[in-house]
């Protein structure tokens, strides 16, 4: 098999299976782990996949079979999915940052990946760099307390200042969001 049939191969997986480890595809196609790491290079340099700990998954989270958010339950039709990839390659589908950084919170030992999508130009970016916004007067029509994913400072401030709201990093996001959930406010998870 040629490099790029193995390439077009491991593609199809990742669409069927979300992620797979390096060990697992050098056995399906029974060529060295070395081979498989000069196939994948070119997808990692094309953004087309990401690594993670163990092995790949699929860069584009649309692509990956969902059944709904793991947090909520909600059937996940979100522009603003995020995505967790586990330590054994289980890919599990959020709704939304709210539940993404709730799920990260209750499973953090186990996840290998947090992937999110930035608001404004919808590019995947891994949410542990993200800057969250939340209380801004934008409504993702998710759930609430809603907190808007951004891969940079600078956008996230652009957008801060039409619509207000409070910037935080990823690990005071995900107590934000925990704290505000224990609070008065209870869960608004319009489910
Ligand atoms: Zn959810
Ligand atoms: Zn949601």
């Amino acid at each position: 098999m040629l490099p790029i049939e193995r390439q077009k191969q491991l593609l199809s997986w990742l669409k069927e299976e979300g992620a797979l480890s390096i060990s697992e595809i050098s056995k399906r196609l029974q060529v060295s782990e070395m081979t498989i790491y000069r196939d994948i290079k070119p997808l990692l340099t094309e953004n087309k996949i990401i690594k993670t700990s163990g092995g790949i998954t699929l860069a584009s989270i649309n692509n990956i079979p969902s059944s709904g958010c793991t947090y909520c339950f909600k059937e996940s039709n979100s522009r603003h999915p995020v995505q967790i990839i586990t330590n054994d390659l289980k890919v599990e589908q959020l709704c939304c940052p709210h539940c993404g950084l709730l799920r990260y919170k209750d499973i953090e030992t186990d996840v290998s990946q947090i992937i999110c999508r930035d608001f404004l130009y919808n590019s995947t970016i891994s949410a542990k760099m993200a800057f969250f916004l939340f209380d801004s007067d934008f409504n993702l029509n998710c759930c609430q307390p809603q907190a808007l994913a951004f891969g940079s400072r600078k956008q996230a401030e652009q957008f801060q200042k039409g619509f207000g709201g409070v910037i935080l990093r990823f690990e005071e996001a995900v107590e934000e969001v925990e704290k505000r959930m224990k609070g008065d406010l209870g869960c608004h998870c319009n489910k």
